[in-house]
């Protein structure tokens, strides 16, 4: 995304004390006016501050920590050595480090500044020679910069500046005792920052463990902004949603579109079917390699994919602006996923919609999404002829009215039910997202983790 502005116009960037270069890069990557948490952020970064921050992906907290870190690495002006980044930024999955570190070196384009990734499920060869080149920002998972660590291919002693993003998903995936040994081997006198979606106790602890005195800054939940996506609830049978999914898709033209299936197994089913169907879609899930994943992520990015099917986990973190449509092939497990989920579309103000397929066996998930979103999905087609599993009366204070529930508007006479493409009409509508997840994947085989659950549902070993 690039802005057609000259370097001099005044993005609200330089107010917040970011200068020079980078004040060009804020332009250059379309970076319009400061977001809440940059502004809460910068300014005591810059000032030398630990911070503290709850935000989730789609809040713009990449760079509230990464224009600061530039401005003091350039500040610095330390000579890069072997094996020895100044900076420290730590992801729980390789999607999430590789955004990062494309963001980063779109903020920091000519300035010399040089970065280099550390994730597992990639070989290590080229990742050890560019450290022996010496990097200024390294961006990594834990579990394989642990092992870099340990074989004295990088040294952190000289690492001044550490960033935990999204540590509550480091948390529930098992990384914490790697990312305090990682943290431990930094510098003493480091500045580090922490961001997660949530703050439960342990991610407290870890940072009153790590952080001296740190600035609290937060961004409002990204739930709250769900009511601004158009949601539709189509009610078919497993057998069903293939040809549902055709008809939704033929529908809603050209895409791009990301489909979310609960399993590995499911989105590789869904993702034959649409070949076999004519729909030319890529798919992306933990026992994929870390080349396949990116070739697909990069394909949808670039337009060349208009039909990303996805596991929840693969997905966390992803930022592709411009998802037209969210399909929710199987409800999730974890009711806050599906606010995650339809949180991929109607980013940056744009239009967003999203259409549930529920099989009248995953009614009782369905009600698990309504009741976290308030308020019940309007229907918009049905095509189980038997409608009984569906008419279970919603928690006090949150049924909707009868006609929110049939999907038709209050007042208008009744028509004949919605085709089985109907999906609901474009709206406008900002990010949204949260962040409970089912399941982890391992970084480096892809393969599920230790796993920490908070909320409730099953299946989630396979759903990475
Ligand atoms: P993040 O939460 O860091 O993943 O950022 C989400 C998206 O917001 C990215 O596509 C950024 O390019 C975009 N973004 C971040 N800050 C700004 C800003 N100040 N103005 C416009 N877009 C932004």
């Amino acid at each position: 995304m690039t802005l057609q502005t000259t370097p001099e116009a005044d993005n609200g960037f330089e107010a917040l004390g970011i200068t020079g270069a980078l004040l060009k890069g804020t332009l250059a990557a379309g970076l319009t006016t400061p977001k809440p948490i940059q502004t809460q952020a910068i300014p005591h970064y810059l000032a030398g501050r630990d911070v503290l921050g709850i935000a989730q992906t789609g809040s713009g907290k990449t760079a509230a920590f990464a224009l600061p870190i530039l401005t003091r690495i350039v500040a610095l002006g330390a000579k890069r050595r072997p094996k020895c980044p100044h900076a420290l930024i730590l992801a729980p999955t390789r999607e999430l480090a590789v955004q990062i570190d494309e963001a980063i070196r779109l903020l920091s384009k000519g300035m010399h500044i040089t970065t280099c990734q550390v994730l597992g499920g990639v070989s290590r060869n080229m990742q050890v020679k560019r450290l022996r080149d010496g990097v200024d920002i390294l961006i990594a998972t834990p579990g394989r910069l642990v092992d870099l660590v340990r074989e004295g291919d990088v040294k952190l002693d000289q690492t001044r500046w550490l960033v935990l993003d999204e540590a509550d998903r480091m948390l529930d995936m098992g990384f914490i005792n790697d990312v305090k040994k990682l943290a431990r081997a930094t510098h003493p006198d480091r500045q580090t920052t922490l961001f997660s979606a949530t703050m439960p106790d342990e991610i407290e602890k870890l940072a009153m463990g790590l952080m001296k005195d740190p600035i609290r800054v937060s961004v409002a939940p990204q739930s709250t902004t769900v009511a601004e996506i158009t949601q539709g609830l189509v009610k078919a049978r497993t057998k069903q949603k293939r040809n549902v999914l055709a008809d939704i898709l033929r529908a809603e033209g050209d895409g791009p579109v990301i489909i979310f299936a609960r399993t590995k197994h499911g989105a590789d089913k869904v993702t034959r079917q649409l070949e076999q169907d004519g729909f030319a879609a890529d798919v992306i899930h933990g026992n994929k390699s870390q080349n396949a994943r990116q070739r697909a992520l990069n394909g949808f990015r670039d337009g060349s994919v208009k039909i990303l099917v996805a596991t929840d986990i693969a997905a966390r973190g992803i930022d592709v602006p411009g998802i037209s449509l969210v399909v929710n092939y199987d409800l999730p497990d974890e009711p806050e996923t599906y606010v995650h989920r339809i949180g991929r579309t109607g980013r940056n103000g744009l239009g967003g919609k999203s259409v549930t397929l529920c099989d009248p066996e995953e009614v009782s998930k369905l009600r698990a999404v309504e009741k976290v979103i308030r308020k019940a999905i309007p229907l918009v087609a049905d095509h189980t002829g038997q409608p009984d599993p569906f008419q279970k009366p919603l928690p006090a204070g949150s049924r909707p009215e009868r006609s929110e529930r049939q999907g038709r508007p209050q007042g208008k006479p009744q028509g004949r039910p919605a085709r089985s493409g109907q999906a609901p009409q474009r709206a406008g509508g900002k990010p949204a997202g949260a962040h409970h997840e089912a399941g982890r994947a391992d970084e480096r085989n892809g393969q599920p983790r230790r796993r920490r659950r908070r909320g409730n549902g099953g299946g989630a070993a396979k759903a990475a």
